[in-house]
């Protein structure tokens, strides 16, 4: 079972604080200056209200990964200041409706979603997911593909190209797996595009690992929000 009430805001506090702590070693370590890691926090499954006290402690950026949840936290916390980031499997069909509140979008995958994103009035960020893995069913492109998605995404109005993102395989040294984002970014995305140079890659076991390997954005959730409650 897990506990939902284990995210009281002294929980958060103290949460938000060891990962602070863990971002600086890490950049420390990889001779990179912290301010510019940015540290989303994954709100998925938890509460509007959740939301609401870690905006209280200072977090700026929450992440969500499925539409209906985070159109409904979206509303009823437009009081605050909030960044949402889109990060998880997007059907086209809900495309625009995801554009409304998101103000980054970190799952762009395939032609036809870009396609559905394009917008001549505004611009959304939007990061091109790659698929780490060999199983298909995975979100993200295939890396032989990336290129090709990258020059779709850069020829459509309404995107703006911010960089790569990616969730390290289960099983396998996570390090190696960020090691070939970064590789993708320099080799195949720099050449198109040479401000798209951010990596969205890290989660609460693997920061470390993904700072090393240059990351810009890490989705964090469970190290900071604790337990997710049972997906509903
Ligand atoms: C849930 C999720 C995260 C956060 O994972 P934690 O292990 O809880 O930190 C990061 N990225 C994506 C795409 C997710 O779905």
């Amino acid at each position: 079972m897990t506990d939902v009430r284990s995210a009281g805001v002294d929980d958060l506090r103290a949460r938000l604080r060891v990962v602070a702590e863990r971002v600086d070693e890490a950049a420390r370590l990889a001779d990179r200056d912290a301010a510019d890691i940015r540290t989303i926090v994954v709100t998925k499954f938890h509460p509007a209200s959740l939301v609401r006290d870690l905006a209280s402690l200072g977090v700026a950026d929450v992440g969500e990964n499925r539409h209906q949840e985070a159109q409904a936290k979206a509303g009823e916390l437009a009081d605050l200041d909030l960044r949402w980031h889109f990060i998880g499997q997007l059907q086209s069909k809900k495309a625009r409706q995801v554009r409304a509140y998101a103000s980054a979008i970190h799952s762009i995958d395939r032609a036809a979603l870009v396609d559905a994103l394009r917008s001549d009035e505004d611009s959304v960020e939007c990061f091109v997911q790659v698929n780490l893995t060999d199983d298909a069913g995975r979100g993200g492109v295939a890396p032989g593909e990336l290129g090709a998605l990258v020059e779709h995404v850069l020829e459509t109005p309404g995107l703006e190209l911010r960089g790569l993102m990616a969730v390290a395989p289960l099983g396998e040294p996570a390090r190696p797996a960020f090691a070939r984002v970064r590789e993708l970014s320099e080799r195949v995305v720099r050449p198109l595009a040479p401000t798209a140079a951010d990596l969205s890659m890290g989660m609460s076991h693997d920061l470390e690992e993904a700072i090393a390997e240059g990351a810009t954005h890490l989705r964090i959730g469970t190290a900071i929000t604790g337990n997710r409650p049972i997906a509903g």
